[in-house]
């Protein structure tokens, strides 16, 4: 497994700066770590010599200015920031648009096409769910993979969970099924329409022609490719081929919750010039998501998606409770934490999403943690009774709770819990409380530093 940034960041322990040898050094690592990412070789090489340019300039610069004494960033982080910055650049500009028509002209049109089993009928699904959210869209999903009995069938399940109509006829013409449907969204007052194509095995003329004529017929404002990131390398030239034929605006990237590190994206980022809209996470509806540069260079580079996590927090806080929570961070940060501290943190954790969801985004925690360290949403729940019960000393000074045991029988009471539960979420504040300490004596800064304010 490549490690990335990890290595990178280990090569440069203790030394003071950049020089010729140890970023030749690094640069290997980061070389095997984008091969492995299913980087092409082309655009990794590339990459590689404009680090390397960027990194000797520092080089230079540190030497003509002669720092003496206290470095302010280390070495490593000084040039884990110029790669991933690079890589960002070879990613963006960001652009998740959808094309809208004026409503009174008529739908808008959108249409998926990709190889068979890319994941167009699930992220046709998941792409309505978005419009319906947070475009307050009201869409009609149109099965023009009219060869498939099964594929209506999953089209018309999607429909169904999403509370959206499915138009689709067994057997029928593809082209007329989705011009169809332009009329039948007028009438059924839908301003968004879906066509989930058919796909094949491999690309070939039958469905090429296929979709054009769709094209031709419909005229979709967007046309976005959904491309599978297992498939690595073979994802590139199937996007070559798709875009000459259909001149694509976008491409969707699926499947990036499994093992794939989505260094195809780069590639076809690369060869067709149209950028990534979206990513697929997971086979839920809910699983798709801007793409975000950061994201991806992180995954890339094997490091944890630390930059997803901060976005996670900037959305999910309000200004006053930036605010606070900025204070609180401080404060923690002093050392100083106590229930009430890690009671705010459950709140935000909570707020945010799955805990173990987030915690795979922890770098710290190496990626994942143990299995038996699950903590799902019902254990937030007795977490959060636990602390309910404690008194407002037993929070403020929990060392109370370890030197008067008929505290924690009182609280498991209170609680609805048991002694056990009680003393596991002691000993988890314990560590909780030894991390920030760990944090205050290395000088801050860190995850926390990077709340907003
Ligand atoms: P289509 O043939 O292109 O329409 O592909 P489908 O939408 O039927 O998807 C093929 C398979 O990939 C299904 O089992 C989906 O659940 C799965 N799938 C699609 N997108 C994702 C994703 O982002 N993550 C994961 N893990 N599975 C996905
Ligand atoms: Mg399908």
């Amino acid at each position: 497994v490549a490690k990335g940034f990890r290595d990178v960041r280990m090569r440069f322990e203790g030394k003071r700066e950049l020089t010729e040898e140890n970023i030749d050094e690094a640069l290997k690592d980061i070389r095997r770590s984008m091969l492995e990412a299913d980087v092409n070789f082309r655009i990794a090489k590339n990459f590689i010599n404009r680090v390397k340019e960027k990194a000797l300039g520092e080089v230079v610069k540190v030497k003509a200015k002669g720092t003496q004494g206290k470095m302010e960033v280390s070495p490593g982080d000084h040039f884990v920031k110029i790669c991933h910055d690079e890589l960002e650049a070879l990613m963006g500009p960001v652009d998740s648009s959808i094309v809208f028509t004026n409503p009174r002209v008529g739908p808008t049109k959108i249409m998926m096409v990709g190889l068979q089993g890319s994941g167009k009928t699930t992220t046709t699904g998941k792409l309505a769910r978005l419009l319906m959210d947070q475009h307050g869209k009201k869409p009609l999903l149109v099965g023009a993979d009219v060869y498939r009995p099964a594929a209506i069938e999953q089209l018309r399940v999607l429909g169904q969970e999403l509370g959206v109509p499915v138009h689709a006829v067994e057997g029928g013409d593809p082209v007329k099924v989705c011009n169809d449907a332009i009329a039948l969204a007028k009438e059924q007052d839908r301003d968004v329409i879906l066509f989930d194509t058919a796909g094949r095995l491999a690309v070939d003329d039958v469905l090429m022609n296929e979709l054009e004529q769709i094209v031709e017929t419909t005229s979709p404002e967007n046309i976005f490719l959904v491309a599978d990131a297992m498939i690595g390398q073979d994802a590139v030239n199937t996007a070559k081929e798709f875009n000459s034929r259909l001149e694509i605006d976008g491409f969707i990237m699926t499947k990036l919750d499994g093992d794939a590190r989505g260094g195809a994206a780069l590639s076809i980022k690369e060869v067709t010039g149209k950028p990534i809209k979206f990513i697929g996470v997971g086979e839920k509806l809910d699983d798709l998501e801007e793409f975000r540069p950061e994201g991806l260079a992180n995954r890339i580079l094997g490091f944890g998606d630390v930059m997803g996590l901060m976005n996670k927090f900037e959305r999910s806080l309000s200004e006053e409770d930036a605010k606070r929570a900025e204070k609180d961070a401080m404060r923690m940060l002093s050392g100083e934490f106590d229930f009430n501290d890690f009671y705010n943190q459950l709140e935000q954790i909570s707020k945010l999403g799955s805990m173990n969801e987030l915690m795979e985004m922890m770098p710290f925690f190496g990626g994942g943690m143990p299995a038996d360290a699950n903590i799902d949403d019902s254990e937030l729940t007795k977490i959060r009774a636990i602390i309910q019960s404690m008194t407002q000393r037993e929070r403020t000074d929990p060392d109370v709770l370890t030197r008067q045991p008929n505290r924690v029988r009182r609280i498991a009471k209170g609680s609805g819990t048991d002694q056990e539960k009680v003393e596991q979420v002691i000993q988890q504040f314990n560590m909780m409380r030894g991390m920030m300490q760990q944090f205050s004596n290395m000088g801050g800064g860190g995850l926390l530093g990077k709340i907003p304010g």
